[in-house]
């Protein structure tokens, strides 16, 4: 786009990195996404095109083999993938948290072994929190490891696990009591283990006790694997909890989620400018009552909202990356940047839809996709509820009156 979503203050290396991906974009993924999208088939020449691009490696320190970025090429990357197709986005997105976890949390031996493979791509992380009878509420998670000499014995359920399938590294949140009193609050006692398999479906033949069931149908998001995760008596050993002691679990989850959010909002960006691209161009082919309907007021208003919208997401959610790249803790604009993309995305999508008449109700056109793909945001990486939450405890701890 020549005008929008522009960003200033880029480092060469950064203008290098993010041009390059474009160009990926609009010549691998952008004409082949509808059609493998309505196939729903999993797009392993772009997953391997990206390997080569290093993209896996992004936020990886070079030390392990990565180019060692910062958030905001991150994201500006996830936000360019997300315009050509947002489950391609997906695809790295856990891959990232994960990477990110083990990164900032893990043992030594545990940063050796898995980020230089991680940057390589040849490990691909899926992360695990949600339960079938918890989202939102993770302090609720049931899913048990038990310590058992040197390994931890976990049972339980997981649901929605983007690549849950497809990778061969799994971070799982699971309760863990041990060391604990009762009455300990429960986000004290839950760990993250790291469970390596087989990607696949089914009983994994590399991890007893394990078993994926097959891909969950979804609406939209397709392409990209969206499953559940069954472990009876997974044995995991004790030096594959994330960071070496249990009970941290819940915090290292949240960090990896508060980049995750940023990620997200990039996603948005991305969906809504593709959207705002599709809406503008046809605009100004089709003709009613004699001229390019562009020309009609209204829908020159609604081009003006939507782009109004596509720079005042794009802005925020860079204003989130910078504040965490800083160092500084940016829970409050990661929630901020995360509620407004995935709300803006989808009513600028829904306005290029309206702005294709019938058209868009088609599958020969591609904001059909993107109006199936957009409610997705609104709910992953935390519901809008759950970003006003945070949002509004943030503002009353930093705007508290004293007396
Ligand atoms: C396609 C897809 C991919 C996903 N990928 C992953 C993944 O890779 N890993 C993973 O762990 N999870 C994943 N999820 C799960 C996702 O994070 C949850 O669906 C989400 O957190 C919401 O949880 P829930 O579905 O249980 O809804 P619930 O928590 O049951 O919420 C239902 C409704 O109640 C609202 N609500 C809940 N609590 C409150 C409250 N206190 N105040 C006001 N309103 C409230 C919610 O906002 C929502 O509107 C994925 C989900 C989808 C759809």
């Amino acid at each position: 786009m020549a005008r929008l979503a522009q960003t200033e203050g880029l480092t060469d290396i950064q203008q290098d990195i993010l041009s390059t991906v474009r160009d990926f974009v609009d010549k691998e993924i952008i004409p082949v996404a509808t059609g493998l999208e309505h196939r729903d088939e999993y797009p392993t020449e772009i997953v391997e095109g990206m390997k080569e691009l290093g993209i896996f490696g992004l936020m990886i320190p070079e030390e392990y083999g990565g180019l060692g970025e910062s958030l905001l090429t991150y994201a500006l990357t996830v936000e360019e993938i997300a315009r050509g197709w947002m489950s391609v986005s997906g695809i790295i997105n856990t891959h990232f948290i994960v990477a990110y976890m083990i990164k900032q949390h893990g043992t030594q031996e545990q940063k050796d072994y898995f980020l230089p493979k991680m940057a390589a791509g040849e490990i691909r992380g899926a992360f695990s929190m949600s339960e079938p009878g918890l989202g939102s509420d993770v302090s609720a998670i049931r899913t048990k490891g038990v310590r058992d000499g040197d390994d931890y014995v976990v049972t339980g359920q997981k649901m929605w696990l983007t690549n849950g399938g497809s990778s061969n590294l799994v971070a799982v949140l699971c309760r863990t009591d041990e060391g604990h009193p009762e009455g300990t609050a429960p986000h004290k006692s839950m760990t993250t283990f790291l469970i390596e398999k087989e990607p696949g479906f089914g009983e994994n033949p590399q991890v007893p006790g394990l078993t994926v069931p097959g891909k969950i149908e979804k609406m939209g998001y397709k392409g990209v694997d969206t499953t559940e995760l069954v472990l009876d008596g997974v044995r995991v050993p004790k030096d594959r909890v994330l960071g070496g002691d249990s009970g941290r679990g819940f915090y290292q989850m949240m960090d990896g989620v508060e980049v995750g959010r940023v990620n997200v909002a990039a996603r948005g960006c991305g969906v809504a400018q593709r959207a705002f691209e599709l809406g503008v161009s046809y605009a100004q082919q089709r003709q009613t009552f004699g001229k390019p309907i562009a020309q009609h007021q209204a829908i020159q208003f609604k081009l003006a909202e939507m782009a109004t919208k596509v720079e005042a997401a794009h802005q925020m959610m860079v204003t989130a990356a910078r504040k965490k790249d800083s160092g500084q803790r940016n829970d409050l604009e990661a929630g901020m940047a995360k509620y407004l993309a995935s709300e803006y995305c989808k009513e600028v999508v829904e306005d290029a839809f309206r702005i294709h008449g019938g058209y868009g109700f088609s599958k020969e056109y591609e904001i059909e996709r993107l109006y199936r793909e957009a409610p997705m945001l609104l709910i992953g990486e935390g519901t809008a509820e759950i970003q006003k939450m945070i949002i509004g405890r943030r503002l009353l701890e930093e705007y508290r009156i004293s007396g």
